[in-house]
């Protein structure tokens, strides 16, 4: 990797490359993340893991959706005292709070749409942003989220935007939901898929949106595995010394 392509909060100290991939929910971006990171030999971390994680506390918390005040503090002293921990392991995120496992939690709609609520706010964000960039600062990582290659890895060595038409989002987070035991409708998904794109990108700090050097990957006609091998194919044939593919 080339100096050049170096700069930003501990960018410096990277050695290994990082690959950020964005997009909107249901895209797939987990578990072609995870597949990436391990056909590469990288690490992955989760980033919708920790808003999820967040939200749940806040609302464990009684802490309103609307209050980045709360939030952020709450955020803030959750970083500092070490009480989210995350495991990005090969098998799935597992995310513990103050030692209790609190994974089975997180991928429930609701809890969805609070991390959507409460990720909008720049104070939750903010104290979010160290935290991802220390998981970073190694490199050899594929990242996956909303404002990775626009926000929180501007310099990330190559980035995607991962995405899929909204019935077919909807169609997928179906499936993951029931097989979680979540009884859930393909009309009531669809409306969540939207409204949480709506509000990841309308949201005026990180919006979702992909930045203009990540490639586009429309997986709406793609199995899991056409995609990884097309990713990995873009990340293989880029040069990381002069930073073009
Ligand atoms: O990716 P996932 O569906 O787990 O993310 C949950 C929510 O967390 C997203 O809808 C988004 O609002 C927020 N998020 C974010 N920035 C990230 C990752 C997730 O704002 N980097």
């Amino acid at each position: 990797m080339s100096r050049a392509r170096r700069g930003g909060f501990l960018e410096t100290e990277r050695l290994r490359p990082i690959i950020a991939i964005d997009g909107p929910a249901g895209a797939g971006k987990s578990i072609v993340a995870r597949r990436l990171a391990a056909e590469l030999g990288f690490t992955f971390v989760d980033t919708g893991a920790i808003y999820r994680a967040f939200a749940y506390v806040a609302r464990q918390s009684g802490v309103a959706t609307d209050d980045p005040t709360t939030l952020g503090g709450l955020a803030s002293d959750l970083v500092r005292e070490g009480a989210l921990r995350f495991d990005f392991g090969a098998g799935g995120t597992r995310v513990f709070h103050l030692g209790d496992e609190i994974t089975s939690f997180l991928r429930l709609s609701h809890i969805g749409i609070a991390a959507s609520l409460v990720s909008a706010h720049s104070e939750v964000r903010d104290a979010f942003l160290d935290l991802q960039r220390e998981l970073g600062s190694l490199g050899g990582t594929v990242f996956e989220g909303r404002d990775i290659g626009t926000v929180v890895f501007p310099n990330a060595d190559v980035k995607f935007f991962l995405t899929a038409s909204p019935q077919v989002r909807a169609e997928r987070r179906v499936t993951e939901l029931q097989t979680k035991g979540e009884k859930v409708s393909l009309d009531d998904t669809l409306h969540q898929v939207q409204r949480r794109d709506h509000l990841d990108s309308m949201r005026l700090v990180a919006p979702l949106r992909r930045a203009r050097d990540a490639a586009i990957i429309d997986s709406s006609a793609l199995t899991i595995d056409e995609t990884v091998v097309l990713m990995a194919h873009h990340v293989r044939a880029f040069d990381f010394d002069h930073g073009e593919s």
